[in-house]
């Protein structure tokens, strides 16, 4: 901003950014700044999420630019199936300032544009009845993760960093107006553990559920979690807040006991099942959600009959008095270099009867996306998985 004597002065003031605010805070950190106060802050904030319209015209009393840092789409990859197409795409973040290029071309995957990352969204078809189609769009809440599952892809990387809450709410933008679907669910079952970028994840769902703009129902919205248990306990804090009620919980159990759950999964060293059910139980359950319980069916780890009973006695206290839990079982979908195959369409479906021989409600979850490698954990840039063989010294 020039001042009177013609010095220019460091501009405190961040223009509001309606990606990471709800319509309140969005009106509210105008401060008086915007021309045609708080009706126009509304129209900006809503036309912008309810019809993808960018305001070209936005005129701030002090003559400060208004620009709105908006989604960078790089790709977008399909694949057909019988229930739609799956729609995998990437949206381009800033790095972390910490990668430079390596200096031996074996091992120079960067692009020129060394310092940002690549993170990954899936639009995944379902069918309802009378072949109504609808999309649940699956979002990243960090690019990588820290939590070093086995089993899956996104883990190889190690975690870069945590998602802001724009680039969050980008990845619903970006299907929306970009890829040209209007997802009904959202998972948070993409790159990243959630309960490890808590405040992002919880303030972009303020965002996405907000009336005035994207409007996506809370009870179309599912948390996933590896079973970090003092972020259950947050989140079910959260939870009793009025709105929030209807937020879905799924929560990565892939094991019928500690032995197995630890030898593949390294956080139940730290949160053992018997810790995790416990959360569970607190979680706080209101109308018909069901606490989703993945299972990723892996053969030769956790497919036998002992392990589907086994499953079931860990699971039966969350089952009555009224079922409160949904298992789902996911066919492993195998990872770069995988040590293990998929199951059989016969053993998945054996696990599957076992479960419902043990009267745990199960439900399978189809396999979708794989040759983009979008299906479920196999989220996972290979080429910034090398490139933590070039980062720079600390
Ligand atoms: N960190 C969160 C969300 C990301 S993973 C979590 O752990 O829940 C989303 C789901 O995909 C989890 O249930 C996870 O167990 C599952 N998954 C991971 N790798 C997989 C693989 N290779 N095949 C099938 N499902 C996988």
């Amino acid at each position: 901003m020039a001042s009177d004597n013609g010095h220019t002065e460091p501009v405190a003031w961040h223009a509001p950014d309606p990606f990471s605010l709800t319509h309140n805070q969005f009106v509210d950190a105008w401060d008086g700044k915007l021309i045609g106060g708080k009706p126009r802050a509304t129209e900006i904030f809503s036309r912008l999420h309810r019809e993808g319209i960018v305001p070209t015209d936005v005129v701030l009393r002090d003559g400060i630019p208004y620009q709105i840092n908006m989604p960078d789409v790089v790709r977008t990859l399909r694949e057909t199936t019988s229930e739609g197409d799956v729609v995998k795409f990437l949206t381009r973040v800033k790095g972390t300032g910490r990668l430079k290029p390596s200096t031996t071309s074996s091992l120079n995957v960067l692009n020129s544009d060394a310092d940002s990352l690549e993170v990954e969204s899936v639009c995944i078809p379902m069918l309802a009845r009378m072949q109504h189609r609808f999309y649940t769009l699956c979002v990243s809440s960090q690019v990588g993760c820290a939590m070093g599952c086995t089993f899956c892809e996104t883990a190889q990387m190690g975690l870069i960093r945590s998602l802001t809450v724009r680039e969050i709410v980008h990845q619903w933008f970006a299907a929306t107006y970009h890829v040209g679907i209007r997802p009904k669910n959202i998972v948070f079952m993409g790159m990243g553990e959630p309960m490890d970028n808590l405040d992002n994840v919880i303030d972009s769902i303020a965002v996405l559920t907000d009336h005035r703009g994207p409007a996506v129902a809370m009870s179309n919205i599912t948390v996933s979690t590896v079973g970090r248990v003092e972020g259950i306990e947050r989140l079910s804090r959260h939870a009793k807040q009025p709105g929030w009620h209807r937020l879905g919980l799924a929560i990565s159990l892939n094991a019928p006991n500690d032995e197995i759950r630890s030898s593949i999964m390294p956080i139940n060293r730290a949160s053992p099942m018997e810790d995790l059910r416990q959360a569970m139980i607190d979680w706080p359950q209101k109308g018909n959600t069901k606490l989703c319980v993945e299972y990723v069916l892996i053969p030769g780890v956790n497919n036998e009959r002992e392990h589907a009973r086994e499953l079931a006695n860990y699971l039966r206290p969350l089952s009555s008095p009224k079922p409160h839990v949904m298992l789902n079982v996911i066919p492993y979908n195998p990872r770069r270099n995988s040590p293990w195959p998929a199951p059989t369409e016969e053993q998945t479906e054996q696990f599957i009867d076992w479960m419902i021989e043990e009267s745990i409600p199960t439900r399978r979850r189809r396999t979708k996306g794989r040759t983009l490698m979008g299906a479920c954990g196999q989220l996972g840039n290979e080429k910034i998985r090398n490139r933590t063989l070039v980062e720079a010294e600390s």
